[in-house]
């Protein structure tokens, strides 16, 4: 193998926005030698082929691992159990799998009952996405200065994380390594309740009346607009990431609701200090995450 390619064979169980953007920057970067897909329809794996994102896919999960020494599950959460049962006895010794998927507990609770000892689960997470979904919607500079989160807790191959490290850095992000747990509470805070309040408010909002709600979309550039694009993403992963990350989000939950009634009792009372206090803490943090270059 020359020194860039990382991988003889990769297989991807599932062939989406996030699949299709690492197929797209594994290939510009020439990572591995071959690339195939698994996919449940037959819509995604024309479109898949049609984009040239892989050389094959396949209808059957086992049959696209065979003979893969790098295994990508980037299907919703909810169907990592059945992916990785149809594989596991066909995953050679020293077969790594890795995923993208967005709790990590869970996935790993699904997986790794299913893998043979000789086989190394790494998990990871990009901290990289759009509200787009499906191969079309892959592109190669997604995780470009982004964060890719590893959970490998049961994994003890140094070789086999490092090796996944190294992919994430040729693919453009930092790697950080945390404990699964750790890593859905963090998450649970940054990106699982704010979906969850977008969807929320999205929601109330199409419960208005017809006249109201006419015009909340036509004056929707004053805030609700950015609410909408993030309620705009996949509703089957975002249930999936809800079901599977419960414990996390509900205690995030409780917690907001505290800080909600407050926001509320200051307003009833005309607490105008609470109120300021509250949106210049805030505004700081807007500032940190600029001058830590996760947004602009
Ligand atoms: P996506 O664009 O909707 O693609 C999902 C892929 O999984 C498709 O190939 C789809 O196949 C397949 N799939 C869906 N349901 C399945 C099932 N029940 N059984 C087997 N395969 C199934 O999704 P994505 O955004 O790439 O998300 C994939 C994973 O990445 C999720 O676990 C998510 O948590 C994680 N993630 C997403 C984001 C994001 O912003 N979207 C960010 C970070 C991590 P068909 O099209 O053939 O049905």
């Amino acid at each position: 193998m020359s020194k860039d390619v990382l991988f003889d064979k990769i297989a991807f169980l599932g062939i989406g926005l996030i699949g299709a953007s690492m197929a797209r920057v594994i290939a510009r970067e020439g990572l591995c030698r071959s690339m195939v897909a698994y996919s449940r329809r037959g819509v995604t794996r024309s479109k898949a082929l049609e984009l040239g994102l892989v050389e094959a896919v396949y209808e059957e999960p086992a049959e696209a691992v065979a003979g893969a020494d790098l295994v990508v599950i980037a299907a919703p959460i909810g169907a990592y159990a059945s992916l990785a049962e149809a594989i596991g006895p066909t995953l050679s010794p020293g077969t790594i799998v890795t995923d993208v998927g967005s709790v990590k507990q869970a996935a790993i609770d699904a997986v790794q009952p299913y893998l043979a000892s000789g086989v190394h689960f790494v998990p990871g997470h990009p901290i990289a996405g759009t509200e787009h979904s499906g191969p079309e919607a892959g592109f190669a500079d997604l995780f470009e200065g982004r964060w890719t989160i590893l959970t490998p807790a049961l994994c003890s191959d140094e070789k086999a994380v490092e090796q996944i490290s190294e992919l994430w850095r040729c693919c453009g992000a930092s790697v950080e390594t945390m404990k699964p747990e750790h890593h859905d509470m963090v998450l649970s805070i940054t990106s699982h309740l704010p979906h969850l309040i977008a969807y929320t408010i999205v929601g109330t909002a199409t419960s208005l009346e017809e006249d109201l709600r006419q015009e909340v979309i036509k004056f929707s550039a004053s805030g609700f607009r950015d609410f909408t694009r993030i309620a705009a993403s996949d509703p089957v992963m975002w249930r999936d990431v809800f079901l599977s990350n419960k414990e996390a989000t509900l205690a995030i939950l409780q917690r907001f609701n505290e800080d909600l009634a407050a926001m509320q009792s200051a307003i009833e009372k005309g607490d105008g200090k609470t109120l300021l206090d509250f949106f210049s803490r805030t505004r700081d943090i807007r500032r940190g995450i600029i001058i830590a270059n996760q947004a602009d």
